[in-house]
Order: C-alpha cells, then structure tokens, then sequence
C-alpha cells in the first residue's frame, strides 16, 4: 500500500467511527529513557575556548565556533523556529553573531533533518550583517555575498532523495518514531535530545556551496578547521577537527546512548564496519574537547579517549558478532536471541538503548551483508500474508497439535503451510525424525515445481541436508593451490580475523599482538581487548606478543594449508612469546 493508500484507509477507518479519536492516552516512560532529559535542558553552554552548544532547542544541537574575524556555525538545526530561537540564544549567551564577527561560514555535518532544514536562517543573519556594514562603510554600494555552507559531496543530493523519492514512507515513520503526535507528557525525550518537532512549513534551507570529498583544511575568519568525511550514521557524515584547540566535533557517529546502527524509520545499510574505521580515525587525533552533535560535550584526552573506545568496541563486538554467526549459518532471529553487549559495554553510560538497540543492529548487519533471506527454506516463498492470517486462524480453531497440522498440510498439498509448520515443529523439537522428514518433503514438493533453478537446487539441497542424504562440506579452503594463495594480498586475512573471534573466550582478555610480515615488510597490530579484536595496520608501541613470519606462510596457515606448530618448528614462524602463546592466541578465532 501506498503512503497515500494508507492515510486515506486511516482517515477512512477514523471517520467510521462518527468523530476524531480522543487524545491518545498518556503512558508511563521506562525510567532509563526518562533521565536522559536531564541532558537536555535547553541553553547555550561553553564546551571549550570559543566553542559554544546549543542544545535542548531541538533533536540535534547547534554548534557555535568563535574565529578571529567571525563565527562558524556547525548544524543548523530543523527548522526556522528552532534556529531562530538558537540564534537569539547564542546573542544573548555570548553576544554573537555581531555586526564586528557575523557568520562566516556553516558547516553541515550530514544530510539529516534535525541538522540542515533551519540553514536559511544563518544566512540571513549573516546577509543582514553584511548589508549593514556595507551601509556603514560604503554607502550601500558593495556587493554582499552569502557565507559559504560546507558539507560532503553527496549529502545535496541526500538532502534531495529525502525530501522527494522516499518522503512519505520516511515522513509517516518519523512521526511514529519520534512520537511527534502523542500527546506531550507520553513523551519524555526523544532519546537523543529533547524532541524532533518537526515543521514541514517552517523547513528553510541553506544549500551546500562548497563540498568536501575525502578532507579539507580551511581557515574561516582566522580559524583553522579540517573537515573530514567519516561514513557512520550516514554515508556523507562529516566531523570537524579545530587543531589549535583539539576540539573534535564528532557530528552524529558518537551520541550519548547505543548508536542507531539501523533506523526505524527507514534507512539503507548504515555500513557498521566504516563506522568503526572512523571513531578510529577521531580516536587518533587526540582530541582533548568533544562535542557530538547532540547530547553533552565531554573534556579530558583521557576521557574522550575511553569513550571513543567503548563506543566504537561496542559496534565492533556487534558486527563481529553477528558476522560470526552468519558463518555459522544462524538467522537473524537466531542471532538477536543470543547477542548481547559484554556486561563492560552493556552498562557503560554512553551505550544505554535509549535509541539504537542491539537487536536492531543485529538484523540490520544480518541484512546488509545477506539481505531479506535467512536461509531456511522454509521462509524462500512464504505465503502471503493473508494466506498466513486465514491458515492460522483455521489452525488455532482446529485445536489439534502442531505436529498433526503440519503431517494435514502435507498430506493435504499445502506445502508452504506445511514448510512453516514443520520449520516451528523441528525447532522445537530438534530430534524428531517425523518433524525432519515433513519438513524435508514440504521444501521437496516445493522444489519439484520451482521455476527458478537457484530455488529449486536450493530447496532440494536443504531437503535433503534436513534427511541426512546430504553434507555439504565446509569451505574448502585446503584444496586451494599454493599459488592461488600466494596471489592474495595479507591485508584481507588481518581485516578478517576479528569476525572470527570466539567473544566469550576473550572477554577478559586485553592484549596487543604485533604480526611482522617481513617478505611484504608489513606491520599490523592485532589489539584483543575485552572481546574485540582491534586490527590496525601498523606496528603497536608495545606489545604483548610479537610473530614475525612471511605473508607467504601465514596465509596458508589461515587457508588451513599448513600447521602453525610446524611453522615455528621449522623456524618459519617466530615469536618473542613462546609457542603456546601464539596457539593460545589463533585458539581464541574459529578455524
Ligand atoms: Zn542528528
């Protein structure tokens, strides 16, 4: 159904009724999400030497940078009268933007609502201030020009695609997800900041004018910033570094709460794993202020450094996690049953579900690496969802076992409904050769007839696998050829070590191993901290364990081709740790 489709069949089912529903009732809120408000009481607050905040105003929080000449405006808010009411606030906090320092430029650090639809109103004030001093120093006579808005390559056009291809869907689901129609004491915040309060007839933007591709040093006014493009909540995300002052302003890849690693209002895959990389990258930096773009700032080098941290291990263990288990051939629901933070991530104050959850994430990684199938067969071509609803109301009054209905459906020629039964019947019953056996025949019958060839070997293979008449073997990597193997590069094995991490065997485990690749002359370092392996390419200051040993060999101890036991007696693979700690570490990762 369309958006459309569905206001008008909304619309439809509430005049059935006579009259407008009555307020929706005011429900009680989880006292984890009711004091996160604490973080949002609306003012203007110093976070470092000239960086004021903004917050409370809005979902998101307006940045103010005091340059020599001038002022920088990072994010602008959701609307008009949002940004109207944070403009005054910064006047009347910090006497700017002035006539002496009007804005001179405005940073957008992504193509989200809550950041860039109250632009228009920066740049009037910095037209107004130009025209003024114009009038006072020349008689009105000189061009004035509006400051330049920065933001990445694409978010114009993200911008865009929000606000015409998907806007209905979005719109609809954004209201639901920020509650922005319950009433208003149902509502205690909206996770990440007090409220989204979105106005479409108040939306005025201020269009990217200039853009940033990968980086960019600029100085505005006589401040220097580097923009940096940091993929993360969203694909055109931008943090910005003030060198001089080590003030990192993290956009939104860093909040106080889980990090909505997926969206339910809609969103393509957040890739999770370029997320990490740059949390890694600000990590580097050393910043000594932080400020996100909403909830508080944090100082301290040391601080901000734990934080950057534990945020970005939580997305890791996350992802690894989940990658982990999709190896092993688990389903997303199987995987949202079983991931959970470890208990030092779990209860860290920045990594509370007040907005993002794990189980989410751990769908949306499922999907973005393998999409909508989880692999059972049973789930290829489910019956539509009105068959579903009329075979399961039949089932619940017919009364009789599970077990029975599904050997009925069968019997009967209804094999999607006896795939769905038996699927249920076995989980529950695992050993019930009955239960593998309807199964097996319902995805056969299925097979028999399908018309696309993958369905049908798909299907006949599963079949077969559920009898026990078929055992695909695992990866086959051995029979790759020497040659083969020394055709690919050693920085794909490291990257692909930590999803191989058994978690629960390294929780309390915190240890940097520096892997030298003489032959490529390459230098990685693995840092296994707490259930997630770190993998950097570079040497670490320090090790713990260091093996040296040639690209060569090493992949083919990874593609199972040669034993790491031989390699060290043969003197191929050294290590400063002795030969059982190098066992002890590749015992932790799955074959
Ligand atoms: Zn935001």
């Amino acid at each position: 159904m369309t958006a459309t489709l569905l206001h008008l069949a909304l619309s439809l089912s509430l005049s059935s009724c006579g009259a407008p529903p009555g307020p929706a009732p005011v429900l009680e809120v989880d006292s984890r999400l009711a004091a996160q408000s604490s973080l949002f009481e609306r003012g203007v607050r110093a976070a470092g030497e000239g960086v004021w905040v903004a917050s409370g105003f809005g979902l998101a929080n307006s940045i103010l940078l005091e340059a020599p000449g001038g002022v920088v405006i990072v994010d602008t808010m959701s609307g008009r009268r949002q940004a109207e009411a944070v403009l005054a606030a910064f006047r009347e906090t910090t006497g700017l933007p002035s006539p002496e320092k009007p804005v001179r430029a405005i940073i957008l650090t992504h193509h989200h609502s809550d950041h860039v639809f109250g632009g228009g109103v920066f740049v009037e004030s910095a037209l107004e201030s130009a025209v003024e001093s114009a009038v006072e120093n020349a008689g009105g006579t000189s061009p004035v020009a509006a400051p330049p808005v920065y933001a990445h390559a694409t978010t114009s056009q993200e911008i865009d695609r929000v606000v015409n291809a998907l806007s209905d869907a979005l719109y609809l689901r954004s209201m639901r997800m920020f509650g922005q129609f319950l009433p208003a004491a149902s509502v205690a915040n909206a996770g990440i900041g007090p409220t989204l309060d979105y106005e479409p007839s108040d939306l005025t933007l201020a269009r990217p004018t200039h853009v940033v591709e990968e980086r960019l040093d600029i100085s505005v006014a006589g401040l220097d910033l580097t923009l940096v493009h940091a993929p993360g909540e969203s694909s055109d995300q931008l943090f910005v570094w003030l060198p001089k002052s080590k003030t990192l302003l993290a956009g939104d890849n860093i909040y106080r709460a889980f990090p909505n690693l997926y969206t339910i209002r809609g969103t393509a895959y957040r890739d999770v794993r370029q997320w990490v990389a740059s949390l890694d990258t600000m990590r580097d930096l050393g910043a000594e202020v932080l400020v996100p773009s909403h909830t508080s700032p944090v100082a301290g080098k040391e601080a901000i450094a734990e934080l950057l941290t534990a945020y970005r291990d939580a997305i890791q263990y996350i992802h690894d996690q989940t990658v982990r288990g999709i190896n092993r051939g688990a389903t997303a629901e199987e995987l949202v049953a079983e991931i959970q933070l470890p208990p030092h991530l779990a209860d860290h104050p920045w990594l509370a579900e007040t907005y993002g959850t794990v189980a989410w994430s751990v769908r949306a990684i499922f999907d973005g690496y393998l999409g909508w199938f989880d692999g059972r067969g049973a789930h290829l071509d489910p019956l539509s969802a009105e068959d579903r609803s009329l075979r399961l109301s039949a089932a619940l009054e017919d009364g009789r076992p599970l077990a029975e209905q599904a050997k009925s459906a069968l019997a009967s020629g209804d094999v999607r409904w006896a795939a769905e039964l038996a699927d249920h019947w076995l989980r529950l019953k695992p050993k019930s050769k009955a239960a593998r056996e309807t199964l097996a025949a319902a995805l056969e019958e299925q097979g028999k007839v399908h018309p696309s060839a993958n369905g049908r070997h798909y299907l006949l293979s599963q079949a077969a696998e559920i009898r026990g008449e078929l055992k695909i073997p695992p990866t086959p990597r051995t029979e790759v050829s020497d040659e083969f193997v020394d055709s690919l590069a050693i920085g794909p094995f490291m990257e692909a070590l930590p999803v191989r991490l058994k978690a629960e065997k390294a929780l309390d485990r915190d240890t940097v191993v520096h892997f030298h690749f003489p032959d490529v002359e390459e230098h990685y370092t693995i840092h296994l901290r707490h259930g997630v392996a770190e993998v950097r390419h570079r040497a670490p200051a320090k090790a713990d364990l260091s093996i040296t040993v040639d690209a060569k060999i090493w992949k083919r101890i990874a593609f199972g081709k040669r034993s790491p036991i031989a390699a060290v007696a043969s003197g191929e693979l050294k290590t400063g740790g002795g030969l059982f700690a190098v066992v002890g570490f590749l015992n932790l990762f799955e074959r």
